[in-house]
């Protein structure tokens, strides 16, 4: 079965499934239940993190569901436990081993947590496993303009992208026009802001117009914006939902009106104050 999801071409060439499933709040054990869902949908991308607590539970879906491993794109993130560079080595050595597959295929700094420990410092960890080919791309997530800014000029690998919050109500437009400038993929985490764009008047409307859930027109309205998205659901049906947005297209009108709805409102924490530290 051919997938109908496209790729995105991360800026060392390795390509990634444009939309995938995140398993972020999924507890370790329905992990395999849920990622068992998505991988049956058609889903052929996982995101999930150290700090998750269910890496294991990942890896365990993927060898169980008869899927050729290497045609599922996972990516994993460096606990904020583990920044400086012996840890953040030490931490991927960890990751590569729970998720059992040999590679990861993107590994990111969770947070930069700029007020702690220097960002800097713990990319060249990151550039260390990249260049032995064991992280097939290396990147960041919640990341700002300034973060973004100094690793550029301290570093030898641009990343591939850049995860942030983002949605109807935080656009983020001008962190997600700096990255398209230097090559970095900008990943939108929480895209349906945990499902509190879905009742806007003005996302409902398009919906009904369309005969869509209010879901898909918000992951359609990333996907025509040219971000990476990974919906979260412990419901298969929202599961498979979520999944159903490629025989549809919406137009300029409909994709403005959805932009214009941005009030620069985080449902999660800030970059810049967020300083959590699992103990
Ligand atoms: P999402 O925006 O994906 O929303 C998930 C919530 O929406 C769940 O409560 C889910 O409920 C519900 N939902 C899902 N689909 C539908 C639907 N079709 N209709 C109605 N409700 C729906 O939020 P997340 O915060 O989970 O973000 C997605 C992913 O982004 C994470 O799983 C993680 O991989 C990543 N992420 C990364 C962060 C970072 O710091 N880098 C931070 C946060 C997230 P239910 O499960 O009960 O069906």
């Amino acid at each position: 079965m051919s997938s109908p999801v496209p790729h995105t071409v991360l800026n060392n060439g390795v390509p990634i499934p444009q939309l995938g499933f995140g398993v972020y709040q999924v507890p370790p054990d329905q992990t395999v239940e849920a990622v068992s869902t998505a991988l049956a949908a058609g889903y052929r991308h996982i995101d999930t993190a150290a700090m998750y607590g269910n890496e294991r539970q990942v890896g365990e879906a993927i060898a169980r569901s008869g899927i050729d491993p290497s045609d599922i794109f996972v990516t994993s993130k460096l606990s904020n436990a583990h920044h400086a560079f012996d840890a953040a080595l030490a931490a991927f050595d960890r990751t590569e081993a729970r998720l059992g597959l040999g590679r990861v295929d993107l590994f990111l700094i969770h947070w930069p947590l700029a007020m702690l420990s220097d960002y800097l410092e713990t990319w060249r960890a990151l550039e260390r496993v990249a260049g032995e080919g064991r992280a097939r791309a290396i990147g960041v997530s919640n990341f700002q303009t300034e973060h973004l800014q100094r690793l550029l000029a301290g570093s030898e690998i641009v990343p591939a992208v850049n995860q942030i919050e983002c949605h109807p109500y935080l656009t983020q437009e001008p962190l997600r026009s700096f990255g398209a400038e230097h090559g970095i993929v900008t990943e939108a985490w929480s895209p349906i802001a945990q499902g509190a764009v879905l009742g806007d008047p003005v996302v409902t409307g398009i919906a009904a117009s369309r005969e869509r859930t209010p879901a898909q027109v918000v992951l359609r309205w990333h996907l025509q914006l040219g971000n990476v998205v990974f919906p979260k659901s412990v419901t298969p049906e929202r599961v498979r939902e979520n999944f159903a947005l490629f025989d549809f297209e919406l137009s300029a009108p409909e994709m403005a009106a959805i932009s214009a709805l941005n009030r620069d409102e985080r449902t999660g924490p800030d970059p810049d104050h967020f300083d959590m530290v699992p103990g």
